[in-house]
């Protein structure tokens, strides 16, 4: 067994208030690679096409990019093991909410209920013009790129590019969330992405324990974090779940 999992399932029992904080980390397991790192996308693809100034000088140029790994690639992708154990905790009752950084809905694919998505998401498209919002699922990415059926308007993803505010009401519960926790579960995030990388710090001074789980250490590992358990998310959470006998 993983050095940690039972003090942290002991944690977790005891806790009045437990959050997960999720970043790319864990989804990388259901074949969606994170940013940075060696396999990262940024190896692959400039990130520019994010860039919110980009996106409306080049439209059509962003939305190919956006069409083929958000929604053509990360579109095939399945809850893991690890966002399963994390729905199954709240159905249990030992999980109070989860603050995502990732986009690609998973924890909701996977059965969580109260998920604060730091990042936005990719289930809708907004209209730049007139701020009608369109279902993805719904809207042909055949012409690029997608404008509104209403006014005719440039959509754009409902997720946070480079240069874009966070999501007002998600900022809020997410801060909230981490306030009142006194168990913190940091999965699979470097914490480099700002501001979203302050809110495990936001726990700790609420006096929460910080648990990280990660395959290497990260920003979090020697700063925040009380218990740091190593290895991949899927095999820590289902050993977890075993812990906690659910
Ligand atoms: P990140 O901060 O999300 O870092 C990814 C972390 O996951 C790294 O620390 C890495 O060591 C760790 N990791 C990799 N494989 C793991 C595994 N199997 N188990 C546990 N941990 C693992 O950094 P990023 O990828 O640069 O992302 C930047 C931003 O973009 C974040 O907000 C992120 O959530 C978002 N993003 C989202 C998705 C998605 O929606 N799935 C994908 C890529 C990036």
């Amino acid at each position: 067994m993983i050095a940690g999992i039972k003090e942290t399932a002991e944690l977790i029992k005891s806790a009045q208030y437990v959050t997960a904080f999720t970043g790319a980390g864990i989804s990388v397991e259901s074949g969606i690679p994170p940013f940075r790192g060696e396999n990262g996308l940024w190896n692959r693809y400039n990130p520019e096409f994010l860039e919110i100034s980009y996106f409306r000088n080049y439209p059509e140029k962003s939305w190919k990019l956006i069409k083929e790994i958000f929604y053509d690639y990360f579109g095939q992708a399945e809850p893991n093991r690890a966002h399963r154990v994390l729905a199954r905790m709240e159905a249990e009752g030992i999980l109070e909410s989860i603050i995502t950084q990732n986009i690609d809905n998973l924890h909701q694919m996977a059965g969580s209920k109260k998920v604060f998505e730091f990042h936005g998401h990719s289930r809708t498209l907004i209209c730049t013009e007139c701020g009608r919002e369109t279902a993805a699922s719904v809207q042909k990415l055949e012409t690029l790129p997608p404008r509104c059926s209403h006014c005719g308007g440039l959509l754009k993803p409902m997720f946070v590019f480079f240069g874009e505010g966070i999501p007002e009401q998600a900022a809020q519960d997410s801060y909230q969330a981490a306030r009142t926790s006194d168990v913190f579960l940091i999965i699979g995030s470097t914490g480099e992405i700002m501001p979203a990388s302050m809110i495990p710090a936001y726990a700790r001074e609420n006096g929460a324990r910080i648990i990280e789980v990660n395959i290497e250490p990260s920003n979090y590992t020697h700063t925040v974090t009380d218990l740091f358990l190593q290895g991949k998310a899927t095999e820590i959470m289902n050993q977890l779940a075993v812990e906690l006998g659910i």
